[in-house]
């Protein structure tokens, strides 16, 4: 039986710290059938991030011509800043048969949820969030303001974990990258996604079966 696996959309939320860019990085370096989706933000780049690399980097301005146009399949704005999902390079990735990643926040995991019912949207937390500061402080890139603004926004961000279908601890990292793709596959394989009739061939079952001895 050839199985056709489906391709999946998957959102990867949580709060800033919890590892989401890492942890997406490290799964699609290991899968090349998956595309993290390089999304637009008018924020500041932050030491060593490229345009077009990490993210699209646009003004104020060109964001909301960006809006008006339809460019985004979703936007939002996140930590002070606005974030948008190009329309263009999920359909693009979509048509090209490649599972879509998409590392971005709450609102904007509803929203695509919304447009794509059968998105997976995974939640990323360590399980001790008191270590999200630490990561933080650690990761040296954001000022000491965002920093107290990102995290002023975890208890609202933690609040909405039960809109999404599943929770990925990001401990121990190795472990995590692997939980994200047993996660992933796990959502590959679920029955809904499949018409079992003709994956099973049940109209022509009974012949194959047929015993003579
Ligand atoms: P996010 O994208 O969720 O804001 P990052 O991926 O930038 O988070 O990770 C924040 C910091 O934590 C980075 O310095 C990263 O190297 C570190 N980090 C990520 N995962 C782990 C982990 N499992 N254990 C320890 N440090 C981690
Ligand atoms: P950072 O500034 O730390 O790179 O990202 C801040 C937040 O914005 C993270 O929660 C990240 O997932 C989210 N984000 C990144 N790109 C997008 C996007 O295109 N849309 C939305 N809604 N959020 C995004």
């Amino acid at each position: 039986m050839a199985l056709d696996k489906p391709r999946l959309t998957v959102v990867v939320s949580g709060p800033s710290g919890a590892g989401k860019s890492t942890l997406c990085e490290r799964f699609v370096d290991a899968h090349p059938t998956a595309e993290l989706i390089i999304t637009t933000t008018t924020r500041e780049a932050r030491r060593g991030e490229q345009d077009g690399i990490d993210y699209h980097f646009v003004t104020e301005e060109a964001f909301k011509k960006g809006i008006e146009r339809g460019d985004f399949l979703e936007h939002a704005l996140v930590h002070g800043n606005y974030y948008g999902s190009p329309r263009k390079a999920v359909d693009e990735a979509r048509q090209a048969g490649r599972d879509v990643i998409l590392e971005i926040d709450i609102q904007g995991g509803l929203a695509v949820k919304s447009r794509i019912p059968d998105a997976l949207l995974i939640f990323v937390t360590p399980s001790d969030v008191s270590v999200l500061k630490q990561r933080l402080l650690g990761r040296g890139t954001d000022s000491a303001e965002s920093i107290a603004r990102r995290l002023s926004n975890v208890k609202r961000e933690l609040e909405r974990i039960s809109e999404y279908n599943v929770f990925l601890f990001n401990d121990e990292l190795d472990a995590a990258v692997r939980m994200l793709g047993c996660l992933i596959e796990a959502e590959r394989h679920r029955i809904a996604r499949y018409d079992t009739a003709r994956l099973f061939n049940l109209a022509a079952l009974d012949s194959v079966l047929q015993c003579t001895q």
